[in-house]
């Protein structure tokens, strides 16, 4: 074992990604973001043209993809295929899609497995909707992080104004709640707070808050578990 597994599910823009690269960096730790699977999945569906709503099209297009991470200088990379998708795979309308095709079962089992083999030697920290709950259901510490819509969609619709992707505010946030309503409501794995996760509220914390609380638990699982 090469440190802990540690997992933080929560809703979209509770601050998740940001979260975990910044507690992997600190722990000297892999980040797995499972969301960019799931997007690249979408992405690919789009651009074949699938019919989304067919979870056995979708399946067996996912098995098709090759989905790889690549580290750089200015942070980390999604590959589709050898293709950097990055950017790609984070408009509004895969957003959406993403929701769409992440309700399909056959889809959902090739991208656990995938996570579990990437994970399983410890030293990681996976984000995403289901890593504490069906991915990695014995993780030494699971997050669920959380924040008021109303801010998260805040925060949303000031990253993707950074990133120059138009937007409003209302339709970032009524497209927040959708996305979060299907996540929640699917049949296969939805969005859910493990029964032994730390529940942490972010409205009124900032990343560097989070970061230090978050911090200080996975320290005190370590030194239990006699991993530094
Ligand atoms: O975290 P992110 O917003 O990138 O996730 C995009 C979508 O991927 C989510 O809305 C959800 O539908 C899906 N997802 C999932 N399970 C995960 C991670 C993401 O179903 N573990």
């Amino acid at each position: 074992m090469n440190g802990l597994i540690i997992t933080i599910d929560g809703p979209c823009g509770s601050g998740k990604s940001t979260l975990c690269k910044r507690l992997a960096a600190r722990l000297g730790y892999i980040a797995l973001d499972t969301g960019a699977m799931y997007r690249a999945v979408a992405l690919a569906a789009y651009r074949a043209n699938c019919d989304c709503e067919d979870c056995e099209q979708v399946t067996k297009l996912c098995g098709e993809q090759r989905i790889d991470f690549r580290r750089e200088a200015e942070g980390e990379r999604v590959l589709l295929n050898g293709e950097d998708v990055s950017e790609a795979i984070r408009t509004p309308e895969i957003s959406l899609l993403t929701s769409r095709i992440s309700s399909c079962s056959g889809v959902r089992r090739i991208l656990v497995r995938r996570q579990q083999e990437i994970g399983a030697a410890g030293g990681v920290v996976l984000e995403g909707r289901d890593t504490g709950t069906v991915v990695f259901p014995k993780a030494d510490v699971k997050f669920f992080l959380t924040a008021d819509v109303a801010e998260r969609g805040k925060r949303r619709w000031l990253e993707l104004r950074a990133r120059g992707i138009a937007a409003d505010l209302e339709s970032t946030i009524a497209e927040m709640q959708e996305r979060d309503r299907a996540d929640m409501n699917r049949t296969d794995s939805p969005l859910s707070k493990a029964d032994d996760a730390v529940v942490i509220d972010a409205t009124t914390l900032t990343i560097e808050e989070v970061l230090s609380r978050m911090e200080e638990i996975v320290r005190v699982r370590a030194a239990e578990k006699g991993i530094r």
